[in-house]
């Protein structure tokens, strides 16, 4: 199928993208249209502007500041699975963006395109709630919004964005040398939606959990952030990584194929765990 007819424009920065949004408001931003498109294919998605943020340079980029990095929203998903910033600094990002679709895809998708849709078994939101990122949102008339990860997402592609608001920067707390890190996802095939999947980071302090933060997706409307007390005040052994998994996935309902979900959930859990104390030894 085609999509509806729609106006085009291609602004070349923010602040006229911006304008343009607030100009049509319920205009869609463009950015690698890896989803986008198709669901405009599909006629499930009709806006009356199609806004291309494809030439906004300036939000290609990615800085360190200290103790964060700060990630613009048009990096697309190649750039952060290679960008030797990115792989030395927040290398749970690179992981999990690595297992995106194909790399044709991650050559087009971007970080803003994926949190903006907010697919439930989309990696990158998933990672940026393990990691406890704040994304910045921009719109013509009024000040920045800094809102949390772990707010962002409201339900099946449904996120806090309002009309006329874009998604410019993501900042990213950088691990300090105490903390571990862990992913782990199950797709039926190499670069298929996961089933589900779970991103983990550990602070660690003489060997004990000082702080966890542990998420799972494709297993809810959105990226689910698990309760952690299970893990804190002990070490992380093969055991105790089964035991939480089995304990923090129990009570999960997925919409979809639930005892299957929840059986990889289980698995996924357990093995990021695995994964992050094997990397913090
Ligand atoms: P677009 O398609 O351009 O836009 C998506 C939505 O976000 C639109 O509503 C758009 O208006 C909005 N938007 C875009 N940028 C902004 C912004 N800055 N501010 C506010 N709103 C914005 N994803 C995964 O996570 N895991 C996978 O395994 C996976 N597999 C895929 C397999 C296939 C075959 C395909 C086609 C896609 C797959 N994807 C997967 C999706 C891919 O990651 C997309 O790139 C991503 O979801 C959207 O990014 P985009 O830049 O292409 O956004």
């Amino acid at each position: 199928m085609k999509p509806a007819p729609f106006h085009y424009r291609r602004p070349l920065d923010v602040a006229e993208a911006l304008a343009e949004l607030r100009a049509a408001p319920d205009g869609k931003l463009l950015a690698g249209g890896q989803s986008l498109l198709a669901v405009m294919n599909l006629r499930l998605s009709r806006p009356s502007h199609l806004i291309d943020i494809g030439r906004l340079g300036e939000l290609d980029r990615i800085f360190d500041d200290e103790d964060s990095l700060i990630v613009g929203a048009l990096c697309t998903h190649r750039r952060l699975e290679t960008d030797p910033l990115v792989r030395r600094r927040v290398p749970l990002l690179a992981e999990a963006v690595g297992h995106v679709g194909h790399i044709s895809i991650r050559n087009q998708g971007t970080l803003g395109g994926s949190v903006a849709h907010a697919d439930p078994a989309a990696e990158l939101p998933a990672a940026l709630v393990a990691l406890d990122a704040t994304l910045y949102v921009d719109r013509h008339d009024r000040p920045r919004r800094e809102v949390p990860a772990e707010a962002f997402f409201l339900s099946f592609y449904t996120t806090v964005l309002e009309p006329a608001e874009m998604l410019t920067w993501i900042r990213v707390p950088a691990p300090g040398r105490d903390t571990t890190w862990g992913f782990a996802e199950i797709a039926r095939r190499r670069g298929d939606f996961a089933s589900a999947g779970a991103a983990v980071v550990l602070s660690r302090e003489a060997g004990v959990v000082r702080r966890a933060r542990c998420v799972l997706f494709g297993v809810a409307d959105r990226p689910i952030l698990l309760d952690t007390a299970g893990l804190t005040g002990r070490p992380v052994t093969g055991e105790t990584a089964e035991a939480y998994a089995a304990d923090a996935t129990r009570d999960l309902e997925p919409p979809d194929e639930p005892e299957l979900r929840r059986a990889h959930a289980r698995v996924c859990v357990t093995r990021a765990l695995r994964d992050a104390a094997r990397r913090g030894t």
